[in-house]
């Protein structure tokens, strides 16, 4: 596989960051996860622009421009042959050449800038998207600053490990009995044909599946609400599902072991999953 590396195109065997990266030692980095359909990047300028924003919430530079990092990526997905899969790019501040708490000087420390491919045959029909998920929840012990895309994922890696424990496939964070978001994606109910999830704050991720996903639905005329929804409630809905960049819209079928509707996806969840797709199919770059 062909990675990219401050500015070089590499075999991934030789692309090389130093042991200072603060990145590596301190989770001081952001990222974004873009994925591609038939060889196209999906809700680009959606990516790029939470990137920027992470970027500035952080006091980090930038390294490159929205209309260069776009070229990488296009050079990424073309090197590797991608038809479906994922792009990963990580922005870290860099390696000052020693640890210390204190930022460095961004004139003498450049952030490290890291992307590569993931290839993901046949990533729009998973036989997933089919059967539906099982979910736990899990407390969401984590940071206030949800709303910036972070390399922080231990505790969401945690909380993931506890739900195949339980012979679950994802967790649902929950603070103060609301359900946050999934350890890697926004969280939804569905009642009543009314499509429930959490308002944007800084208790989230302001998923770009998401706002993508919101739009349609009302484009569709169909009724959308954001608000809090307990965990509690998330377990009486007709239905639940999930949105992320890698996993597009996924239907939630059993929540803690209890099962919504028939166990089986929601009508409302597939009809969301194949609006999504053919919609974002349509303005992919
Ligand atoms: N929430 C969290 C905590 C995430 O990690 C992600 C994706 O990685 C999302 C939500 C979904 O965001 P997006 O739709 O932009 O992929």
């Amino acid at each position: 596989r062909i990675v990219y590396v401050n500015g070089d195109y590499l075999p991934e065997e030789e692309a090389k960051i130093s042991i200072f990266d603060r990145g590596f030692l301190m989770a001081d980095g952001v990222y974004e996860v873009t994925s591609v359909l038939d060889g196209k990047l999906l809700d680009f300028g959606g990516h790029a622009a939470r990137l920027e924003r992470s970027l500035t919430e952080l006091d980090m530079a930038a390294p490159a421009t929205t209309e260069e990092l776009l070229e990488i990526h296009r050079a990424l997905v073309e090197k590797n042959g991608i038809v479906d899969g994922l792009v990963y790019l990580q922005i870290t501040r860099g390696a000052p050449g020693d640890r210390d708490f204190a930022f460095p000087d961004p004139a003498t420390t450049p952030s490290t800038i890291v992307l590569f491919t993931q290839n993901k045959p046949g990533l729009a029909d998973s036989p997933q998207a089919r059967a539906g998920i099982k979910v736990i929840s899990v407390p969401d012990i984590r940071w206030h600053r949800r709303d910036i895309k972070t390399v922080q994922l231990l505790y969401p890696s945690m909380a993931k490990m506890m739900a195949k424990k339980a012979g679950a496939d994802d967790a649902w964070m929950v603070e103060d009995g609301y359900v946050t978001e999934g350890s890697s994606n926004n969280a939804y109910i569905v009642k009543g044909g009314k499509i429930i999830t959490r308002q944007l704050s800084n208790d989230i991720l302001h998923g770009i599946t998401r706002a993508a996903v919101l739009r349609f639905a009302r484009e569709a005329q169909m009724e959308v609400e954001e608000r809090n929804f307990t965990i509690d409630e998330a377990k009486e809905a007709d239905e639940a599902l999930v949105t992320s960049a890698s996993s597009f819209v996924m239907p939630v079928v059993e929540i803690d072991g209890v099962a919504l509707g028939d166990g089986t996806p929601g009508r409302v969840a597939r009809r969301l999953r194949e609006i999504y797709l053919d919609e974002s199919r349509k303005t992919a770059i």
